[in-house]
């Protein structure tokens, strides 16, 4: 007999109940309940949005491997919201958005469920327009999508949106798809990723389903294509992809992209492409200044309808500042930490509870450029001796020890460090850590010194 998902569900709880705290356990698993399995894909039904982000958030990964264990295969797990029971069909027609939180779409789960339920063309029903915040970062972005979306096919063909990880683009994606289908009820929107066109495709070509495959990706009013960077180095699907570009373009059907990159950085991508996705409108999405970052977390408080003391919103809008994405998960963090707590949250609640986020957080925005300054400050040298060749020990020791905390707080590989220290190799830069990190373990002044460094330059 397949399992069912109440079978796989009560497998995975009785699993997740040993693995986690008796009141988390008891809070955010205990109240789901198994929907449906229908291929991979397990549905759980939460009784909220809130519930759903945050599992999404932070327990996506350990539910998945919890579930595949209790199935013995790998499985996917959805969020449903509110009181759909376990007789809601198993796949649902594209023209339909139900209410539902897609899994994490950095990383979409893979391909077709083995039906091929057109999973991918339902959209995330809260990345809406009214919900995307405009900020000087992605005001572009922004009102060429609305114009796509109010006149697909008559304004900018394609529009491409590109820039880095947690910025908005599929967001954007998203609030275009509801826009068009607000509009015009039977225009044939699918929205996909590269990843999953690309697992399509060879689905098809293996099942003998090709026609079929194009005529789902032709036969469309508007196409919404994330992560475009996906056809890197990979030929035959930049030829399949060339093809379905011409034929909606040509029938002046709507085409949106998007990258995290400009289009002529993609590896390995043929000319041919790359001019076509210049055709019509570029539009990048930066980082959001502190403003937008503050506008953001106001409007995930009356979303959520939690309020948290202004000066706990200010100092995340101050120190979460590298992606929106990060900002939300912070937001979410401290929102579920005072509906547990029941109490107000102070300041070291924040520093505790995000730790790990605000430090990757200075990490991401400390230079060695900083590093060198600092540390050149302290020892009372030059700060053009971090690059020069001289080598009396009131010197050379500093250097590595600036080099040492490059290499512990920046993202900068040994040869980059190298480089930004005069240009030396990847060597001099290893046994200058080796160095400072013997000196540090015989040297409790050295140790204090280095300590101190970090502190105030993580500050
Ligand atoms: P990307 O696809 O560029 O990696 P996403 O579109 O997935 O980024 O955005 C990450 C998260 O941040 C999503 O939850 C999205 O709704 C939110 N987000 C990004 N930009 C904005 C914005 N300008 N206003 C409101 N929410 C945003
Ligand atoms: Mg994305």
């Amino acid at each position: 007999m397949p399992a069912t998902a109440e079978h796989v569900w009560t497998a995975a709880q009785s699993q997740l109940r040993g693995m986690l705290r008796q009141d988390h356990f008891a809070l955010w698993f205990e109240p789901l309940r198994p929907v449906t399995l229908d291929g991979d894909l397990l549905k759980l039904q939460v009784r909220d949005e809130f519930c759903a982000i945050w599992l999404t958030n932070n327990y996506l990964d350990l539910l998945r491997s919890a579930a595949s264990r209790a199935a013995v295969r790998p499985i996917n797990i959805e969020f449903v919201v509110g009181e759909s029971g376990p007789e809601t069909p198993p796949t649902v027609a594209d023209e339909t958005v139900p209410s539902r939180i897609a899994g994490e779409e950095a990383d979409p789960a893979p391909a077709a469920t083995a039906n091929g339920a057109p999973t991918d063309s339902l959209f995330n029903q809260n990345s809406t327009f009214s919900s995307f915040v405009v900020g000087s970062n992605n005001q572009m972005a922004h009102s060429a999508s609305l114009a796509v979306a109010q006149s697909p096919g008559r304004s900018f063909n394609p529009l491409f949106l590109f820039g880095g990880v947690g910025l908005g683009k599929t967001h954007l994606l998203n609030a275009i798809g509801h826009e068009i289908l607000g509009r015009k009820k039977n225009h044939k929107v699918v929205y996909t990723s590269c990843e999953r066109f690309t697992n399509e495709f060879i689905d098809a070509l293996q099942n003998n389903q090709l026609a079929r495959f194009r005529r789902r990706y032709r036969q469309v009013d508007a196409l919404l294509v994330d992560d475009i960077q996906f056809l890197a180095g990979k030929e035959r699907i930049q030829e399949e992809f060339f093809h379905t570009f011409n034929t909606l373009h040509e029938a002046r059907k709507q085409i949106v992209l998007s990258c995290d990159r400009p289009a002529s950085e993609i590896p390995g991508l043929e000319q041919r492409l790359i001019s076509r996705f210049e055709w019509g409108m570029t539009a990048d999405l930066q980082p959001p200044d502190v403003e937008t970052r503050m506008a953001i977390l106001r409007k995930k408080e009356a979303s959520m309808k939690i309020k948290l003391e202004p000066k706990i919103i200010q100092f995340l809008a101050d120190n979460i500042r590298s992606n929106v994405r990060r900002l939300e998960g912070a937001f979410l963090r401290v929102a579920s930490f005072r509906q547990l707590a029941g109490r107000a949250v102070v300041l070291d609640d924040v520093e505790s509870l995000l730790r790990e986020i605000l430090e990757e957080e200075r990490r991401r925005n400390l230079t060695i450029e900083e590093i060198q300054r600092r540390v050149a400050e302290h020892y009372d040298i030059r700060l053009a001796d971090m690059k020069s060749k001289r080598r009396p020990e009131s010197i050379a020791f500093p250097r590595q020890v600036a080099m040492f905390i490059s290499r512990q707080h920046t993202d900068n590989s040994l040869s980059e460090i190298g480089d930004a220290f005069g240009g030396r190799d990847h060597g001099t830069v290893m046994h200058a850590c080796r160095a400072v990190k013997n000196r540090m373990e015989v040297d409790a002044q050295v140790r204090q010194t280095v300590g101190y460094l970090e502190k105030q330059l993580l500050r």
